[in-house]
């Protein structure tokens, strides 16, 4: 269960009613049941139940089963689509060890405004699932000049379907380095745009492949290729 509290020894975690209602009215559990919380930062904790209520609760932690695990520095950069797409992309990068994950605005991006609380609660119900003790930070959206200023000299696997398989992605530097992968929308990248993503120096044109997938299916392709190649 992810909590947003401090987790130590003897700590006492508040419930909120949602997950009061969640772990003794779904999952029935009553006082002094057994449960692993994580918050993000602190490692997994063993804790129990302390106090069982209709509207909240509160748990102890008892001891930590892991330390916490930061995932190899990875963001994943993608133009929006429609709202379940975009819901599966947020849930595969977190579930992939994505850290950072960031909506971006592109020529031809046309999902308006994405509601990026809801897309953050994805990725911890995606981590809660996948058992992770980290939760990717899902960023505001921002127009693809900021964000690419934002990279510095982090190195950026640019997934151009135009490409159509011609290159070796064998020639990829160092898996220790920081990297981002980008992933285009349904419209693709714009003429302009990918001139511009060709000319940086950190940019690593990579094919995902002779057939043009969807930008949800190219997420999930493109960071097997890094983790393969490249990722932990
Ligand atoms: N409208 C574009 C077209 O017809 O040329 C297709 C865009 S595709 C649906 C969405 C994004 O997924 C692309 O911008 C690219 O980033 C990625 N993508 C899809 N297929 C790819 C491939 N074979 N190789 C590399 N990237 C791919």
């Amino acid at each position: 269960l992810y909590v947003d509290h401090p987790l130590g020894q003897g700590q006492s975690v508040p419930l909120s009613r949602d997950q009061a209602h969640y772990l003794f009215g779904v999952m029935r559990l009553g006082t002094g049941a057994p449960l692993l919380l994580f918050n993000g930062r602190d490692g997994e904790w063993r804790a129990s139940v302390a106090e069982a209520g209709k509207r909240g609760g509160t748990l102890t932690c008892d001891a930590q089963t892991r330390g916490f695990e930061m995932p190899p520095d990875l963001w994943l950069l993608f133009a929006p689509i429609k709202k379940a797409r975009t819901d599966f992309i947020v849930e595969k990068a977190a579930e992939m060890g994505a850290r950072r994950i960031v909506p971006v605005q592109t020529a031809f991006t046309n999902a308006g405004r994405v509601q990026r609380d809801r897309l953050q609660a994805h990725a911890i119900e995606a981590a809660e699932q996948c058992g992770g003790t980290f939760v990717p930070e899902v960023a505001e959206m921002a127009r693809l000049d900021q964000v690419l200023a934002d990279l510095g000299d982090r190195h950026l696997m640019f997934c151009d379907e135009a490409l159509a398989g011609a290159e070796d992605t064998s020639a990829l530097p160092a898996k220790d380095a920081p990297w981002a992968i980008l992933i285009g929308p349904e419209g693709g990248f714009s003429d302009k745009e990918r001139a511009r993503l060709h000319g940086l120096e950190a940019a690593h044109p990579v094919s995902l492949g002779p057939r043009i997938l969807r930008a949800d299916t190219a997420a999930v392709a493109a960071m097997t290729v890094w983790q393969q190649r490249l990722g932990d």
